[in-house]
């Protein structure tokens, strides 16, 4: 089974990568391995995934954060 893996990014956002994926670009502009981050969460699909990274956000920044959720999708 495919998981999807919550990570955060230096710059304190969360981020999500299907497994096996090796690099994941932030939405800062910083590329990382993903197998160097800290796994916060663990989600069996992308919905969920993204699901999990909005309360993460939503924890750090507060319930407004996410009004800036269209420049992610880019
Ligand atoms: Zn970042």
């Amino acid at each position: 089974m495919i998981l999807y893996l919550i990570f955060r990014c230096n710059c304190g956002r969360a981020n999500y990568a299907k497994e096996g994926v090796l690099q994941k670009k932030c939405v800062c502009g910083k590329t990382f391995k993903v197998k160097d981050r800290k796994i916060i969460h663990r989600a069996p699909d992308a919905e969920k995934a993204s699901e999990l990274v909005r309360k993460l956000q939503e924890e750090k920044y507060g319930g407004g954060y996410f009004t800036t959720a269209d420049k992610i999708r880019k």
